[in-house]
């Protein structure tokens, strides 16, 4: 085999993929040793791993071998979700990784499919297998597939009609991990079992990296009890993992709480900007200072949040100077800084007019156009996660199309909650408190709505389901049920209906509390679902 990610003009492209050949491997884990010491990969973390699995009842038992990897998408998420180019595909289908580049926000391993990704905890990085690029640059095949004893790895040009890998996918059918997820991934198992290519066949799985887990059968229960299906049909009687090497979960705590500090930075704005440019409901300079300055420390706050969150924090101006226009990061943070800085503008505007250091003519003349763009960047603030977290294709619970919506309505809500306890200290116009208490029951109400709505319909894959299962019935089960639905809704229904100042302003905690809680559980249990 020889090439290199350069091809000489006219020439054929090439396109470089995997076969394992299942038929032959027999498990010896060469080639994860080999590609630990060619690739210097440190302890703990894996860039292949040999993934076993055993099924049967006894005596007809059987143990399923797959070596387990990135898989060289055709068309790779961890690609689109990089905001700096870090993650990136060459001209002959490798997806490598620049680890210079990486500022590691972890997008890729929650854009990966198939948990291919991990932070190397030397360099603080992302990493993967890369095809053994440096390698195949001078003509040498990847170091697993030359130390394989039994052959049972190929890598080569699937373009090239006279390869061996060429040859080997048209004499034999094969399979992919998670073919509907559209990322047309070039490592293609022959005789692959269904139990190890889809991670949730199993009853249970490892909740930690490098672990086995082994399921007892519990006496007391029937044999049948560890039955397991597939597809709707039942499968084998027992399906238990033998070894497998998960990577950590990528997010935690800041992902959520940043959440909630962004929804009350632009859905604070968005409701003064509604009230002064389309309710015409009075202006009142203290509010506008105050919801101002709360605004833009929750945008401190949230700005906090994410730098802290990157393993490479000194590194997050590469997002600014070396942007990759298609990930949402990217985009959203041009909605962060243009939101930010509109904010600022407009509240030193109005700081000045209330000082007399600027005319308030000057402030009365600006503010409409000043609200309008903080209007456009607020919504773009409250909703983009949104579309990052669509491109997330390694958690299918985030990709909901409702998320858009919901999140704007969160916002709303969280901002809403802010202005009643601003309100708690600052004597402001009955018209404004009204409105800022009409919007947050709308708010709660809709939120309510749309919560168990996206929890409620029915979820297309094993995945969805396990997710949404651990939310409301499993690890996060009491942190959604007391803690999003009956603290972050029913309360402060509850206390609204009082009609009391502080009841308001206690109700507005709790609906912050309570979104935190909810943000907690839906960003953490995607990430416990096996993606290997
Ligand atoms: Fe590899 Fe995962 Fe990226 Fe696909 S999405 S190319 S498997 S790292």
């Amino acid at each position: 085999m020889s090439s290199t990610s350069e091809t000489k003009p006219g020439a054929r492209q090439p396109n470089f993929g995997f076969v394992i050949d299942n038929r032959q491997c027999i498990g010896c884990h060469a080639c994860s040793t080999a590609c630990k010491s060619e690739n210097e990969v440190p302890l703990g973390v894996y860039r292949t791993w040999v993934k076993s699995t055993e099924t049967g009842l006894f005596p007809d038992t059987q143990r399923h071998f797959q070596v387990t990897r990135c898989n060289h998408c055709e068309n790779p998420p961890c690609v689109s979700i990089c905001p700096t180019a870090a993650m990136y595909q060459r001209s002959d289908g490798i997806v490598e990784f620049n680890k210079d580049m990486c500022i590691g926000c972890k997008g890729c391993m929650q854009a990966c499919p198939y948990d291919a990704i991990y932070i190397d905890p030397e360099t603080q990085t992302a990493a993967k297998c890369h095809f053994c690029s440096h390698r195949i640059e001078v003509g040498l095949e990847p170091a697993c597939v030359v130390v394989c004893p039994e052959h049972a790895i190929l890598a080569g040009d699937m373009n090239d009609p006279s390869s061996e890998i060429s040859q080997v996918l048209a004499a034999n059918e094969s399979s992919v991990r998670k073919p509907s997820l559209g990322t047309a991934p070039k490592l293609f198992y022959i005789e692959g079992n269904e139990v190890n290519l889809q991670p949730t066949a199993t009853e249970r799985w490892p909740q930690t990296f490098s672990t086995t887990d082994v399921i007892e059968h519990d006496p007391s229960q029937p044999q049948e009890a560890g039955l397991i299906h597939i597809g709707g049909s039942r499968a084998e009687h027992m399906a238990q993992v033998g070894y497998n090497a998960q990577h950590q979960l990528p997010w935690h705590w800041p992902v959520p709480a940043y959440l909630v500090t962004k929804g009350i930075a632009s859905g604070l704005m968005l409701l003064l900007a509604a009230a002064w440019l389309l309710g015409n409901l009075p202006f009142d300079r203290g509010l506008a200072i105050a919801g101002g300055l709360v605004s833009l420390v929750a945008m401190g706050l949230t700005t906090a949040l994410l730098v802290y969150d990157l393993e490479q924090p000194q590194r997050f101006l590469y997002i600014l100077r070396y942007p990759q226009w298609n990930s949402w990061l990217v985009r959203g943070a041009v909605f962060l800084i243009g939101f930010s800085n509109t904010v600022l503008i407009w509240w030193l505007i109005e700081v000045a007019a209330h000082m007399n250091w600027l005319s308030s003519s000057f402030a009365d003349s600006t503010r409409a156009p000043l609200l309008w763009l903080i209007t456009l960047f607020g919504v773009g603030t409250a909703i983009y996660t949104a579309f990052l977290f669509a491109q997330a294709k390694g958690r299918e619970l985030w990709m909901s199309k409702l998320l858009p919506l919901h999140m704007l309505i969160q916002a709303v809500m969280v901002g809403a909650a802010s202005l009643l306890v601003i309100a708690l200290f600052l004597a402001i116009p009955e018209a404004l408190l009204g409105f800022f208490r009409g919007a947050f029951g709308i708010a709660i109400t809709l939120d309510l709505i749309l919560t168990m709505t996206e929890l409620g319909v029915p979820h297309g894959s094993d995945v969805t389901v396990a997710a949404s299962r651990a939310i409301s019935r499993g690890r996060y089960a009491r942190m959604f049920w007391a803690g999003s639905l009956v603290l972050g809704h029913l309360i402060p229904l509850g206390l609204l209906a009082t009609g009391l100042p502080l009841a308001a302003a206690l109700a507005a905690l709790c609906a912050v509390l309570g979104l935190y809680l909810y943000e907690y559980a839906f960003v953490m249990a995607p990430q416990e679902v096996p993606n290997s």
